[in-house]
């Protein structure tokens, strides 16, 4: 789980750690920019042990990413 909270349909900057033991990115760090909020709740995958990240920090885009 994770102290970052979402607000719902917003563009973040968002790093993320691996905190599989098992894997080989175990206690790497990874940023996401530009990451969607979707419906408030994001979750990121490693993609390699395809865990759930535990996510460190998210700073809101300002200003936000242009969407066509
Ligand atoms: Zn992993």
């Amino acid at each position: 789980m994770s102290d970052v909270t979402f607000q719902p349909g917003l563009w973040y900057d968002v790093t993320a750690r691996d905190d599989n033991p098992e894997c080989v990115n175990f206690g790497k760090e990874f940023e996401v920019n530009p990451c969607y909020s979707n419906g408030g709740i994001v979750v990121i995958e490693c993609g390699l042990c395809k865990q759930t990240m535990t996510i460190l920090k998210a700073i809101l885009l300002d200003p936000q990413p242009e969407v066509s």
